[in-house]
């Protein structure tokens, strides 16, 4: 990790250390311990034929700008390069390539790989963003996107596949898993089959298997492992953590990154030197955070699951054995996380006294961060989706949704109590 282990495989060391270290050489900067903050739009050329080498390597090269010198800040810099370095080194693949919000990084994935003519499949529900997009805009340049029903089964995927055909050659297919907010599953491994069966019927042109793993984060699933094409995560959750940027980052095999990298400079939606500084501090803690809201998160799944004003909760250690949801998260999935939904006895109204009671969790949306997190899915985060929808998603007036942080989990489960014991 320093100079002379620059360039050991990441496979050398456990996610622990590659998240403090990986990447980065303090000679490259005066022996500063920690990468300084390059604030600069553009970088000057020791001289002319440096300056066209600088292009030849950015635009003909197989990974824009990995190995090139920096042109401007646009196309790559120092801070976004080593972010994406580490980041590519936590998720055990070849490339990362970083971007100004996880939404930024969808869009980009989207553009890339849809034509109008083409049809995309998807699970449900997704994320209020990812649904927007690919039902408006995408759908609006002539891409049809097709919902998948059980994407833990073969048959409805094949189905879905059927249908999706009818419009147009599958050109994508994309899974968010666990879902937001119902924590719903998807059997990576089998869409990526799907696919492949897709590739033979389409002339050998083979969907991409995107994965939005936001939900649980890079720590404890590894779509690419799976089979997955692309994993996307927003580094505004449990990357980030701490609440206090926006950011996404989107990981694969260098054929599929270099084109991202190459559109996101035409898109203009790089991630800024200051917040990829930001996002690389932040991955230094990830792990720890993880292990430590994980923990949390069980506390407080099993108090409230045992609470007499609370209707049921949607914590992925509790899918029951013996169930397909259970056999494929105990294949694909390293732990339960830290966000989930429960739902208290009552409606809106007792949805709402609850919240107000509370003292340690703060009311907000996004989740991941270190400090807890409540609301009232159908009154914020799904305020836009018709009934119907929500009640097929699982989200009623009496759902709420947690993201559970780093701090004692006696305070938590105190806090919780002593609101849920106030309901008449
Ligand atoms: C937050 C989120 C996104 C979007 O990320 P931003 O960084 O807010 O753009 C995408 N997918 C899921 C599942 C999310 O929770």
């Amino acid at each position: 990790m320093s100079t002379d282990r620059h360039d050991d495989p990441p496979d050398a060391f456990h996610p622990d250390t590659l998240a403090v270290g990986f990447g980065y050489d303090p000679q490259d900067a005066s022996g500063a311990v920690k990468p300084p903050v390059m604030l600069t739009s553009t970088f000057a050329y020791p001289s002319a034929a440096a300056a066209k080498q600088a292009h030849r390597d950015y635009f003909d090269g197989a990974a824009p700008g990995r190995d090139a010198a920096f042109i401007y800040a646009r196309l790559d810099h120092p801070n976004l390069a080593l972010l994406e370095k580490r980041f590519a080194a936590l998720e055990g693949a070849e490339e990362a390539a970083a971007f100004a919000s996880g939404m930024a990084a969808i869009s980009a994935i989207l553009l890339a790989h849809l034509k109008p003519g083409d049809s995309v499949l998807h699970t449900r529900p997704l994320y209020g963003g990812t649904h927007g997009l690919l039902h408006g805009p995408i759908a609006g340049i002539g891409v049809t996107p097709v919902a998948i029903g059980d994407a833990l089964d073969a048959a409805s995927l094949a189905e879905a596949a059927e249908a999706a055909s009818r419009h147009g050659p599958v050109a994508l297919i994309f899974v968010e898993t666990p879902a937001n907010p119902t924590n719903g599953i998807a059997d990576i491994a089998l869409i990526a089959r799907t696919a492949a069966t897709l590739a033979e019927r389409q002339g050998g042109r083979r969907p991409v298997v995107v994965v939005d793993n936001t939900f649980l984060g890079s720590l404890l699933q590894a779509p690419l492992r799976h089979g997955a094409d692309l994993a996307m995560t927003s580094l505004t959750k449990y990357a980030g953590g701490h609440s206090d940027l926006i950011g996404g980052a989107v990981s694969g095999g260098k054929a599929m990154i270099g084109p991202l990298r190459r559109l996101r400079t035409l898109l203009g939606s790089h991630l800024d030197p200051f917040t990829s500084w930001l996002a690389l501090r932040s991955l230094e803690t990830f792990p720890l955070r993880n292990r430590r809201a994980n923990a949390n998160a069980a506390i407080v799944a099993d108090f409230l699951r045992d609470h007499p004003k609370v209707a049921g909760v949607s914590y992925l250690g509790f899918l029951e054995a013996g169930t397909p949801a259970r056999a494929v998260f105990d294949r694909q999935c390293a732990g339960a996380g830290s966000t989930f939904s429960f739902r208290i006895r009552g409606g809106e109204a007792e949805a709402f006294a609850m919240l107000d009671r509370l003292k340690v969790f703060r009311m907000a949306v996004s989740l991941g961060g270190t400090e807890s997190l409540i609301c009232h899915s159908a009154s914020t985060t799904h305020y836009s989706v018709p009934p119907e929808i929500r009640r097929e998603v699982g989200v009623d007036d009496a759902t709420l949704r947690i993201s559970i942080g780093i701090e004692h989990p006696d305070d938590l489960v105190a806090d919780l109590a002593s609101a849920l014991d106030a309901l008449p």
